[in-house]
């Protein structure tokens, strides 16, 4: 633990980042998702070789669940995905049935239910082999930045924010990997945010490359259970941390809006996203700033929050008091001092005072809103003109 602070400290100049494994509390740590080996980049290092604050498997994935449960709520997620009438998918209207088998839409949330779901949903795309697998994911990770569709029109009615609205449109986006040693899959899983009523979604580029040779499957689950395999990566920007993916399927899909302009320092700030596998954390804040990082490769912009998120929370949507995306969750980067402590002396040693290092500053860094427009296709004078 102590290299890794002091590797950490080491690596603060710029980008301080660091990896954990999985099973690796990461209570210091930098970017937010599914890293699989600890990693650690030094100032005017390669640009992160792997982003991304770990899962911390704190609570259910280092306990694997009895096939028996795996099988029951797999049951019960038919059987809720079953309530679904084609004709009443605007749920939130006015009689019609509201489709919230999770009860996320309360946020009433179970964490063990939520990831039972996510673990069956994906088994689901593993054994009717949907979607791109695994390795062609990672081919596809070296796209351009840029797709050539269209940017979906930021319409938004509302002059509020809305959490359902922002819940709906809300992912998990993560993995199942097989550990070797027990029967179940796992899941690690970070976030994503659909923007598109067709199943255009968008994540971190460090949610979809470097899995390790356990990752069976890569895919997104929607806030009703309904598991989506990724039909194309349309667009990845490593340096922005960026990727618009395809997910396979007709939904319904709930987009976000997607904010046109950037937001000023002191815009609220909302992120949804689930560190540690807690899922559908909501928290608040302001954007502080944008900031520009030189490195060796080159330049990075990112919008910075101050609202909380963590392990896990990797690709989850920052929103704005409409309820327009803003950005996306992709790491932080602690600011590192010591404190002087008397260490507790060993047997037959005397007490001697040692620096530990602790987080006195986190800055919360997320795509900006930027990057995600720069996603598709480069926009004319006059569409934005039309959009406002
Ligand atoms: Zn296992």
């Amino acid at each position: 633990m102590l290299r890794i602070l002091y590797a950490v400290l080491l690596g603060l100049g710029t980008l301080g980042m660091l990896c954990f494994d999985r099973p690796t509390p990461c209570l210091l740590t930098s970017q937010v998702l599914l890293p699989t080996k600890v990693l650690i980049t030094t100032p005017g290092d390669r640009l992160v070789p792997s982003f991304g604050v770990p899962t911390a498997a704190r609570s259910n994935p280092v306990a694997p669940s009895p096939s028996v449960l795996a099988t029951q709520e797999s049951d019960q997620r038919t059987d809720a995905v079953g309530l679904l009438d084609p004709n009443t998918r605007s749920a939130g209207q006015p009689g019609t049935v509201r489709e919230d088998p999770l009860g996320i839409l309360q946020g009433q949330i179970d964490n063990k239910k939520i990831y039972d779901a996510f673990v069956a949903a994906g088994q689901g795309i593993i054994n009717e082999k949907r979607g791109l697998d695994v390795a062609a994911i990672q081919q596809s990770v070296r796209r351009p930045a840029r797709s050539n569709l269209l940017c979906p029109a930021s319409s938004v009615g509302d002059d509020s924010f809305g959490f359902e609205n922002v819940a709906k449109s809300s992912l998990l986006f993560g993995t199942l990997y097989d550990c070797g040693k027990c029967e179940e899959m796992h899941g690690n899983i970070a976030g994503g945010v659909v923007v598109s009523d067709d199943g255009l979604c968008l994540t971190n580029h460090h949610v979809l490359e470097r899995r390790d040779e356990d990752t069976r499957v890569i895919f997104a689950m929607d806030y009703t259970g309904r598991g989506y395999a990724i039909q194309e990566v349309l667009a990845a920007n490593r340096m922005a941390d960026v990727a618009l993916v395809r997910l396979q399927g007709t939904g319904p899909f709930y987009p976000a809006p997607i904010a046109t302009n950037s937001p000023l320092p002191n815009t609220p700030a909302f992120v949804l996203s689930h560190p540690s596998s807690e899922f559908f954390v909501l928290t608040q804040g302001v954007v502080s700033r944008h900031v520009t990082l030189t490195q060796r490769r080159g330049k990075s912009t990112w919008l910075e929050v101050t609202a909380p998120f963590g392990a896990g929370s990797s690709g989850s949507g920052v929103f704005d008091d409409r309820g327009r995306l803003i950005g996306l969750v992709s790491r932080i980067s602690p600011i590192f001092r010591g404190a002087e402590q008397i260490a507790p002396p060993a047997e037959g040693e005397e007490p001697r005072l040692r620096s530990i290092p602790y987080a006195e500053l986190i800055l919360r860094r997320c795509v900006t809103t930027k990057a995600i427009r720069e996603c598709f296709r480069e926009e004319d004078l006059d569409s934005n003109k039309a959009e406002q």
